[in-house]
């Protein structure tokens, strides 16, 4: 089969190493004669699996004792409307930070069970920039101040994680956690949807400090309690252990590249040639502010909108797949995630180079 590189959003590329250990074992595992698909979740081995990711987790991004890690079902979007019910603790006010397309969707869910103050926007219509930090109108007396790290649909990445001073900063981690080094313990909460960085859609984690949950607004549901999750160790019901599995196999992969320092570099250099080559040229463009782009998705448009069908044929025909933009935004989107190796940068950038020269 020929050689495919996916720049897909989401579900995204992953390891290939990954995959083939995946189908290595997929029939037979560890010996047992069974998929590990087929094993009940209370299983011993199972628990192993379970506990092996966790501890990886927790020594890649160097979380302190004193927050849980979850693993739990239902998406991204499904902690829009978690995080309020569970961290407004008897407050009826958050901060939000509006920066794209993302935190929007969580602003709109979590006026479902509060008022949902935005601390900051940008002037105009277009995510194209983050609000300096000094601009931003926090309430300190709100349960907590929420944003989106990485603007997956947008291409807006926060570089820096912004000072929430005594209140609880929440983080919608989804499409740059595991990307870059971050201090955890300046997060009251971070959460993220697998299928960007960490493995296959359908688990997701959340990494709580403990002091934080137990309070739920009446009403709650159990699933959706994180401090029950936490007591049954994520196995309030059946989890999707499959999933659960694969993303311990893309953690394992993450220690043996070097741990988050060796991959942030990596993603460091592969955007930066990136933006360079888009920067170069006098086809493609990049709108977004210089200090705020993201190393994970990267979005361009082309100066003559018409070549734009001809430039996803002929890309796709070359093997690089998935390259068209949200549809919200049009365009172009690169995503760049951990599994995307720089040669497949390179190769995306001959192709654009060698597009451009033919369509000067
Ligand atoms: C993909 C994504 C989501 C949505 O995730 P689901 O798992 O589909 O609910 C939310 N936030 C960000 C930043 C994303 O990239």
């Amino acid at each position: 089969m020929a050689r495919v590189y996916n720049f897909g959003a989401g579900p995204s590329t992953l390891p290939l190493a990954v995959l083939e250990r995946a189908r290595e074992e997929l029939t037979d595992w560890r010996g047992t004669g069974m998929s590990v698909m087929e094993i009940s979740h209370r299983d011993k081995a199972f628990i192993s699996v379970a506990e092996q990711a966790e501890a990886d987790l927790r020594e890649i991004m160097a979380i302190p004792r004193n927050y849980k890690v979850l693993f739990v079902q239902g998406g991204a979007t499904s902690q829009f409307a978690m995080v309020p019910m569970n961290l407004l603790r008897g407050k009826r006010r958050a901060n939000y930070v509006l920066t794209g397309a993302w935190s929007k969707r969580a602003i709109g869910e979590a006026r479902l069970f509060c008022e949902a103050a935005i601390a900051a926007a940008p002037e105009d219509d277009n995510f194209t920039t983050i609000p300096r930090r000094e601009d931003w109108e926090v309430d300190p007396d709100a349960a907590y101040l929420h944003y989106t790290s990485n603007e997956t649909i947008d291409g807006v990445e926060f570089q820096d994680v912004p000072d929430a001073g005594a209140l609880p900063l929440v983080a919608d981690m989804s499409s740059n956690i595991l990307s870059r080094c971050i201090d955890v313990s300046r997060f009251g909460l971070i959460y993220a949807g697998a299928q960007k960085n960490l493995g296959p859609a359908g688990i997701t984690i959340v990494i709580v400090r403990d002091d934080l949950i137990g309070d739920t607004l009446p009403g709650t549901p159990s699933m959706l309690d994180y401090a029950k999750h936490a007591a049954n160790g994520s196995m309030l019901n059946t989890p999707p252990t499959f999933n659960w599995y694969l993303v311990g196999l893309v953690l394992q992969w993450i220690k043996e590249q070097g741990g988050l320092a060796a991959i942030e570099a990596h993603n460091k250099r592969k955007a930066e040639k990136l933006y360079t080559a888009i920067d170069a040229s006098s086809l493609y463009r990049n709108r977004i502010d210089p200090g705020c782009r993201s190393r994970m998705n990267v979005p361009f448009v082309l100066a003559d909108d018409s070549l734009s069908g001809s430039f996803l044929t002929k890309a796709e025909e070359v093997g690089l797949t998935a390259l068209k933009g949200h549809r919200s935004v049009g365009g172009m989107r690169a995503s760049i995630y951990n599994a995307m190796s720089e040669e497949g940068v390179d190769v995306l950038i001959a192709f654009m180079d060698e597009f451009e020269r033919s369509h000067g």
